[in-house]
């Protein structure tokens, strides 16, 4: 597909992740809920992982399917759209944000709609897709339990599957009170804010003209489109409205109904830790008298073809959004998700948001790919085995081209250079190091002068050997 102008995919006006991580760092609340939530799950996915002798070989069949699609994309898209129209769907294409945006909303209008329900799309909120509706007049209404805490609360998600992992049932209680009608003696047990929502969803359900959906897969061979959710309001959107529109994403074909067998398999576990997903539903073009008579597919790129013409970067299309490896990150656990400044957050979102974007002279894209130890834990839990650490350090070298010939970091990296080039220079700043132990305290250097401060902002040193090892080798073996 040709290249328009493209959403960015981060958020307008979000700062770099080291500004945004030091205001999330400083919030406890936030921290607290996000150690016991993460922790929990985390927990949960290992054991529901561990009950699979062949979750192994379940990856590399997941990583060889994606790979499949990714090479033969142009292939697969073609059958996916001749089945679907074959069943009675009409298949739009999207080259960016405002293609999809402009399709999804001249349909709500012609299906005569001035409200829609919507299911968690991951593709949607990347487009900004809700701010085009309201724009347009049209009110889009979340379903999914997190999502409408997210929108009611004028949030942003935070998580991919747990958008409001950042809240706690009382802020919850307290968000539901302000918006809906008749909870003023709403309590904060789980139970009643569930019924709460559920009243108030009801309603929606029932007088919504128009739904607009997601797709975690959609099958090649016969045009069937999959969403897999846990509340069962996901089911509500797909079957009671007349019109049911799509978005999803170019690469969330899987070839076969045997290919997708793996999926179902390795999303549950690896997202909820759950052995098969509560609701997983299939739809195929349009069935008379049962379900939506409209049914309109939204295929969207936004960048993923761009990505795709990356060696190393593709990999992050096999994503299928579990969220397994933000639960397993030790950024993630501190910072949260709305430090990334992206509908992608953790270490997905990392590698994700800045390749769909495309642009890393952007300040807040190119510092995406830093907010990581390079621990590698996602890599051991993704199910399609994508190497974030590798794809993290590609983009890194990205960004650094991309940065002025003259910053800062350039000129430090030059001097670096030029020290280590020659064998006299070397051996004095080695000496200039070990003067530096006088700088340090209890074994650490806490405060260097300004550059070296850039660095002590946020991490101490530990203090220089007494000797150097060339020293200590001269010393020792003459
Ligand atoms: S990168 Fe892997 S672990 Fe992370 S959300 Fe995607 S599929 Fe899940």
């Amino acid at each position: 597909m040709g290249d328009t102008a493209r959403n960015p995919v981060t958020w307008l006006g979000s700062p770099a992740f080291p500004t945004a991580a030091k205001t999330a760092l400083a919030d406890d609340q936030l921290r607290r809920n996000l150690k016991h939530a993460t922790g929990l799950i985390r927990t949960k996915r290992a054991g529901a992982v561990a009950e699979l002798p062949d979750w192994e070989q379940l990856r590399l069949s997941g990583e060889a399917i994606k790979d499949d699609v990714l090479a033969n994309l142009d292939t697969y898209l073609l059958r996916f759209e001749e089945s679907v129209a074959a069943r009675g769907g009409t298949v739009h294409w999207a080259r960016d944000a405002a293609e999809a945006n402009e399709i999804v909303l001249r349909l709500a209008r012609e299906a005569g709609a001035d409200e829609v329900v919507k299911i968690k799309s991951m593709a949607t909120m990347e487009i900004g897709l809700n701010e085009a509706l309201q724009a347009g007049g049209v009110t889009p209404i979340e379903t999914d339990l997190a999502e409408l805490i997210v929108q009611l609360g004028n949030d942003r998600p935070s998580h991919i599957l747990v958008p409001a992992i950042h809240r706690n049932r009382t802020e919850i209680r307290d968000i539901f009170k302000a918006a809906m009608p008749g909870t003023e003696d709403l309590t904060d047990e789980p139970v009643e804010l569930a019924a709460a929502a559920r009243a108030f969803l009801r309603r929606k359900f029932l007088s919504a003209k128009v739904a607009v959906s997601g797709a975690n897969f959609g099958v090649a061979e016969t045009g069937s489109v999959v969403v897999v959710e846990s509340e069962g309001n996901g089911r509500m959107c797909l079957t009671l409205p007349e019109t049911l529109i799509t978005v999803m994403g170019i690469e969330k074909l899987v070839p076969t109904w045997q290919d997708l067998e793996v999926f179902l398999q390795l999303l549950p576990r690896s997202s909820t830790a759950e052995r098969m997903n509560p609701y997983t539903s299939v739809w195929t073009g349009v069935t008379p008298g049962d379900g939506p008579r409209d049914f309109h597919l939204v295929l969207v790129d936004n960048g993923r073809t761009d990505t795709l013409a990356s060696t190393v970067g593709r990999q992050a299309l096999r994503c299928i959004r579990c969220s397994a490896c933000l639960n397993v990150c030790p950024v993630y656990e501190r910072t949260g998700g709305q430090a990334y400044g992206s509908v992608y957050p953790g270490p997905i979102g990392a590698i994700l948001a800045p390749q769909l974007g495309g642009d890393m002279h952007d300040k807040h894209a190119a510092s995406l790919p830093f907010a990581s130890s390079l621990c590698g834990a996602c890599f051991e839990v993704c199910p399609v085995r994508i190497d974030i650490p590798s794809v993290l350090v590609h983009l890194r070298a990205k960004a650094v081209e991309a940065k002025p010939k003259y910053s800062p970091e350039a000129i430090g990296m030059a001097a670096m250079s030029w020290v280590m080039a020659g064998p006299r220079r070397f051996r004095a700043a080695q000496r200039l190091a070990v003067a530096g132990r006088l700088l340090s305290r209890g074994g650490r250097i806490r405060g260097l002068p300004f550059p070296g401060s850039k660095w002590t902002d946020s991490r101490d040193l530990p203090a220089p050997a007494k000797e150097s090892f060339s020293a200590w080798w001269k010393r020792t073996r003459g």
